[in-house]
């Protein structure tokens, strides 16, 4: 994407950079192919071919938008945003794409009401790139056309997306709230589900202190004078083996530790006491966080339900059943008389067996039952079989998970039900947090669902920048040569495709009892040999690579059967449906007798992949936003700009590549009669011969000199930083 020029002795330049990615010098020597460039890091020889020049003239705040560079080139793009994030400029835009650098620091004069309001007087977009700004764009577009938009925020964990959301949210509600509240309103409710949804859906992770461990696109709806009229709040994949499982110094979700940090009444009550003594979060040293106070956000999250309707008694079943959850992770087991039995450990396991169940408001024996047996239904008899010590912490464990997980569905219902969807909505717009594409040491079932997420949303995106901007031309009748790009329906395929795709076959083998991960990891290697998207590894017998838009990930398949796996067994089932709660008994509302028998299985991936399809199917109704967030450094501080971390961000958002096909072609547009309309007094006497607008536009562009632009059949089509020209002329004559 770099710009050919002649590199000479004396040429400012840029040169790669194992550590810095790129770095500026200048040419001291040129022999043959290489050249010898003084750079502030000493003295380096690098390829010509590897050379890219270097902008001398750089504005020291940079430049709002990337289109506007005069080198765009990954080094300039580079430069740019470091210039400017060292003046806490942290949002720039790439064309439509807004890329939101995290400052880990409160920047309070760029958001709040004062600039809310300057952002939604700003109709043509002339202040600096915001959130704001493309909330604005978003709003004004919807008001205007009546069409659905939407708004896409991605990026890796802790780059900021859910700050972002949020603002995006606050903005919406301030242009299209109620002048006068009455009780509460539904952007008061929308706003304020962020807090609960946080509290059960958020934990402390390496990547970030409040990484939200869920997926969500959120619709607000607008009726036809412009005004919030409901909302409807979706999740994706909530991951639930934190419940049970966390790693130092992580922790569990949020609201673990606030109930810990409750009113004293509220403890004894639940018989709980410091965190340090539940398993479920002693396996980690962490507990605090910094700047959290728990107890103060214990009654801040009670007081946020209440405003999203979750009225006190609901309330109180579901901090019940938190307490029953850490409870619960209590229980250990030790061989029982029976060989392959067990029982509870000792009186201390016996004890949180016994209020699990009080909380629970179920039978403490059947508990310990349904914990330690399964039935068994053979041709000849129903028998229950022991488990071990080993199958029941096992068994304990998928209870708790399953009960958390449904004890989050029901608040995202809850949430929706109680804010309400308008039937008579006019427009909608969606804004979707969700997890960036993710690649780690090791990598399970989550981040393949995650991965496949960020392939969907790549393939709209490409679709989006690049085959609506090819189509455009070709509907303008404008030669212009294609600029290839990489299309990931492939990659898809691999793992969607109803008939053999990863996923289907996955299915396959959770419901074949006698597979295990190498048995499924063999049908891969099978069935994808010859797949240019799909790798099996050297050196292992079950992990398998797929060659990612973004990059090459190799997946551990050990846990993909269980992790696929979503049915409650039925012990669970009947434990809880007869709970004297009805709040608990109402999370397992009985399944439909076919279902119950036929087939306990049902698949998390093929749910999710119907959830994504759904997802796709409202954004492809909608005019796409795109806002990418960059997460400048790993240790969340600001100041810190990590260039070869921000390069592979940039990468992997498809920002590097809108760049590419944006310089290619011709960004800017517009209808012959706007174009006249701005630009015909540059050549009044185009208009006065009064041939047709096409002509006019023809001799219009003459006059100004400029070079390479395309008159299509209904537009004029011009390269990047011509429009700014144009203005400049125009201004001159003005
Ligand atoms: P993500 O949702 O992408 O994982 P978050 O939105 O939770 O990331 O952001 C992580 C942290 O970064 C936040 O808790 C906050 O401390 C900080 N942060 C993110 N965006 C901003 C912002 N615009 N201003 C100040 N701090 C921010
Ligand atoms: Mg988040």
């Amino acid at each position: 994407m770099g710009t050919p020029v002649n590199i000479i002795v004396g040429s400012h330049v840029w040169i790669e950079d194992p550590e810095e990615a790129w770095i500026g010098g200048y040419v001291s020597k040129i022999n043959e192919k290489d050249a010898e460039v003084e750079t502030t890091d000493g003295k380096k020889v690098a390829n010509l071919s590897k050379i890219l020049p270097k902008d001398t003239e750089v504005l020291p705040g940079g430049v709002d938008d990337m289109t506007k560079l005069s080198y765009l080139h990954e080094p300039g793009v580079l430069q740019n945003l470091k210039a400017r994030y060292e003046l806490n400029k942290i949002y720039t835009y790439t064309g439509n794409i807004l890329i939101a650098i995290n400052p880990f620091q409160t920047l309070p004069h760029i958001y709040g009401a004062h600039m809310m309001q300057r952002y939604k007087e700003d109709p043509l977009g002339e202040l600096s790139p915001h959130v704001f700004a493309v909330a604005e764009v978003a709003y004004r577009a919807m008001v205007t056309e009546w069409k659905n938009n939407s708004i896409l925020v991605s990026g890796e964990s802790g780059a900021g997306k859910t700050e972002t959301t949020k603002m995006i949210m606050q903005f919406l509600a301030f242009l299209g709230g109620r002048a006068v509240t009455e009780g509460r309103t539904v952007e008061q409710q929308v706003l304020e589900s962020n807090p609960v949804l946080e509290a059960f859906g958020n934990a402390k992770t390496v990547r970030n202190n409040n990484s939200s461990r869920f997926g969500k696109f959120v619709e607000i709806q607008f009726d036809k004078s412009g005004r919030i009229s409901g909302a409807a709040i979706r999740t994706y994949l909530l991951e639930r083996s934190r419940v049970c499982q966390i790693n130092d110094p992580e922790r569990n979700y949020h609201c673990f530790y606030l109930l810990c940090a409750a009113p004293q009444e509220e403890i004894e009550k639940y018989k709980l006491g410091n965190p340090k003594s539940f398993h479920y979060l002693n396996q980690s040293q962490c507990y605090e966080l910094a700047d959290v106070n728990d107890a103060h956000e214990y009654l801040a999250t009670r007081r946020a339900m209440g405003i999203v309707g979750i009225g006190h008694k609901d309330q109180e079943a579901i901090f019940r059943i938190v307490a029953a959850i850490l409870h619960l992770g209590n229980i250990d087991f030790a061989k029982g008389k029976e060989t392959d039995s067990s029982i509870p450990k000792d009186s201390k396991a016996e004890f949180h067996l016994k209020t699990a169940a009080e909380l629970l408001m179920c039978d403490a024996d059947a508990l310990e039952d349904a914990l330690c047996k399964r039935v068994m239904i053979t041709p000849e008899e129903v028998i229950k079989r022991s488990l071990d010590p080993g199958s029941a912490t096992v068994s304990r464990d998928g209870l708790a998970k399953t009960i958390y997980s449904r004890l989050f569905d029901w608040l995202v219902d809850k949430i929706n039900n109680s804010i309400g969807q308008d039937p008579n909505s006019k427009c909608l717009i969606g804004v979707l947090d969700i997890y960036g594409f993710e690649s780690f040491k090791l990598n399970s079932f989550e981040q393949f669902c995650i991965n496949f997420t960020n392939e969907k949303l790549q393939q709209h995106f490409n679709q989006h920048m690049f085959k609506m901007e090819q189509e455009e031309y070709a509907k303008e009748e404008i030669n212009w040569s294609y600029i290839e790009f990489v299309d990931n329906k492939d990659v898809l395929d691999l793992i969607e495709k109803k008939s053999g795709g990863i996923i289907a076959l996955l299915d396959e083998a959770c419901m074949f009892p006698k597979s295990t991960h190498e048995t499924f990891a063999n049908k891969l290697y099978q069935t994808f040999k010859n797949n240019k998207r799909f790798i099996k590894p050297k050196l292992s017998q079950t992990d398998f690579t797929i060659a990612h838009y973004a990059g090459e990930v190799t997946y551990q398949s050990d846990h993909f059967l269980d992790k696929n796996k979503d049915y409650v067994v039925p012990e669970y089932q009947d434990l809880l449906i007869a709970s004297k709660c009805p709040f608990v008994s109402a999370l397992f509302p009985p399944l439909p007798e076919e279902t119950s028998k036929s087939s306990k299985f049902s698949s998390i991936g093929s749910r999710f992949k119907l959830q994504l399809q759904q997802l796709m199917e409202t954004l492809s109704s909608t005019e796409p936003h795109y806002i990418r967030c960059v997460k400048p450094n790993n240790l969340l501080k600001p100041a810190i700009f990590e260039n070869v971390n921000i390069m592979h961000q940039l990468r992997c958002g498809g920002v590097l590549d809108a760049i590419r096909i944006s310089c290619a072609g011709y960004p800017t547009r517009r209808p012959f009669f706007e174009f006249v309309n701005r630009f015909g007094l540059l050549a009044p006497e185009a208009i006065e011969a009064n041939c047709n607008e096409k002509n006019a536009c023809q001799k219009i562009l003459e006059k100004t000199g400029l070079k390479g632009y395309r008159i299509g059949k209904t537009k004029v089509f011009l390269r990047a930083g011509q429009m700014a020209e144009l203005d400049a002329q125009r201004a001159q004559v003005l």
